[in-house]
């Protein structure tokens, strides 16, 4: 038995002006192909880690044409996305099978629906093959994803800490069909709701609870089960919440499943909706959270700024309210500037300096701009920005930040860094020197998947508005291109889903 793995993942910002080259797949270089893909992969805690573990545990003879993973950001270019698909379409000639590491939320420049065309290119050029991919929670589902594979899995939790689970569940149901254990029948439909990302950790309800049943229901009758929030800052016509269910040759129970899930989640639209707090109501409440008594630093999200959303990661304006209202003892992770890190390393470890930081940037999305902060301070640390990821999430992947300086004000110390990267490991901090335990404030440009390691460890959580292409305003962006209506761009004020929403295939 012959299997080709491979992963081709981004979740695509159609707001984010971030471009998305092929190195970006590669953590500043190509992506991984062959044998390099196989071992960089392998053991990882990643759907494609998954997905080999039990093709190796299977005896099978695998393929890695290539393991391709970008963080989100704007439109893929078509050159990078032509060279991954090609290497994947060449490579799965002779193969019995092939398992796909996808996203689900990819847009390229020319295409609203990357891994449907993917899977549609594969199935046209092999009309009979086992196809089997694991999407993540984010992904915006389309027809051509359910139509041209065999089986879908996809993360059922939010920050994704059963990636691998998720990748050995994709693995497992395709080979029991190839061993004619199984007959797959998929069927899915979306509802019209653009659930907030802040709303969706599986920490909180109401997801937690729809995950919680998505389960019940894969390991009762169901082969396969899948909600997937949906990734809302993508303007294209699917994007929002949908279900995937696949059974063991059993439409009806797969119609029924499918019905109950979406029925649940629609039920649960207005729980979705992220309220906003004023940005200056926000630092003061910190402030106020770290007088209180209680072990561990207050957080401070600057969710608008999220680079794992596709954000700049160097907007400002969370930063300089913090600094206005004179917080004490913080630390910030991160601003993305490479031109500031560049200037920082020229002035030396130890060295005052004064720089411009952030808002390189021009969001063409939004009305409002950020502006650069003027910011003195002291040179305390030069890094090469790498370390190996200790906690639950992307356990042993190594990250590169770029170069990275911390800049320390005397109040806050600033992590400048080159290369774009979500704090969800401790390693970011520990690994600059700074504990982040012992911070009396850490500030993160993140929204949920921080929580992996950090929420055990802090006193507070406080969410701020700052500014970014990950806004939880919906009001600062446009949307042309997703269906109408849709909850909540659009009231609608139905407790009963529409006929027609759930489609059959
Ligand atoms: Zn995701």
């Amino acid at each position: 038995m012959k299997l080709l793995i491979a992963m081709m993942s981004h979740e695509t910002n159609t707001f984010s002006p971030v471009p998305t080259p092929l190195t970006r797949f590669g953590n500043g270089a190509a992506p991984p192909e062959g044998d390099q893909a196989l071992f960089e992969i392998s053991g990882r805690a990643l759907a494609m880690g998954g997905m080999l573990a039990v093709a190796q545990a299977a005896g099978a003879e695998i393929v890695t044409p290539i393991a391709a993973g970008a963080p989100p950001s704007g439109p893929v270019d078509d050159n990078a996305y032509e060279y991954i698909c090609h290497l994947i379409c060449e490579q799965a000639a002779g193969c019995d099978g092939v398992l796909l590491e996808l996203h689900g939320a990819m847009v390229t420049e020319t295409l609203e629906d990357g891994e449907g065309t993917l899977l549609t290119r594969l199935r046209q050029l092999y009309p009979d093959m086992p196809i089997g991919v694991a999407l993540d929670m984010h992904a915006n589902v389309y027809p051509a994803m359910v139509d041209n594979s065999t089986i879908i899995t996809g993360f059922q939790t939010y920050p994704h800490i059963d990636m691998f689970q998720t990748g050995e569940r994709a693995a497992l149901a395709l080979l029991a069909f190839m061993r004619g254990e199984i007959q797959p029948v998929t069927r899915w439909g979306n509802c019209p709701m653009l659930p907030h990302v802040m709303r969706q950790g599986t920490d909180d309800m109401p997801n937690k609870a729809l995950q919680q049943r998505v389960a019940e229901m894969e390991a009762g009758e169901a082969v396969a089960v899948s909600l997937f929030t949906g990734f809302p800052h993508a303007d294209i016509y699917n994007a929002g919440l949908s279900v995937v269910v696949t059974t063991d040759n059993n439409p009806a129970l797969a119609e029924a499943l499918r019905d109950e899930l979406l029925e649940m989640a629609w039920a649960q639209r207005a729980a979705f909706v992220y309220q906003v707090t004023s940005l200056p109501d926000s630092v003061a409440a910190a402030e106020t959270a770290a007088n209180a008594s209680g072990e561990g630093p207050v957080i401070l999200l600057d969710h608008y700024d999220n680079t794992a959303s596709g954000g700049t990661m160097d907007t400002t304006e969370v930063l300089r309210e913090i600094l206005r209202q004179g917080l004490e003892d913080v630390a910030v992770f991160a601003i993305y500037d490479p031109i500031a890190v560049a200037e920082l390393i020229a002035v030396g470890v130890g060295q005052d300096a004064t720089v411009d930081l952030g808002a390189r940037f021009h969001l063409d999305a939004l009305a409002q701009q950020s502006t650069p902060l003027t910011v003195s301070g002291q040179v305390r640390l030069i890094s090469d920005g790498k370390f190996v990821v200790s906690g639950p999430m992307g356990t042993g992947s190594a990250i590169n930040m770029g170069p990275t300086v911390v800049l320390d004000t005397g109040k806050v110390q600033i992590i400048v860094i080159s290369r774009h990267f979500e704090p969800y490991d401790l390693g970011c901090f520990t690994s600059l020197g700074i504990d982040p335990l012992k911070k009396r404030f850490l500030m993160l440009k993140s929204r949920i998947h921080y929580r992996a390691t950090f929420k055990p460890i802090a006193k507070e959580l406080i969410e701020c508005a700052g500014l970014g292409v990950c806004t939880s305003d919906y009001n600062q962006l446009k949307f042309g291109q997703v269906r109408r209506p849709i909850y909540p761009l659009d009231n609608i004020n139905s407790d009963k889903l529409s006929q027609g929403f759930p489609q059959d295939n």
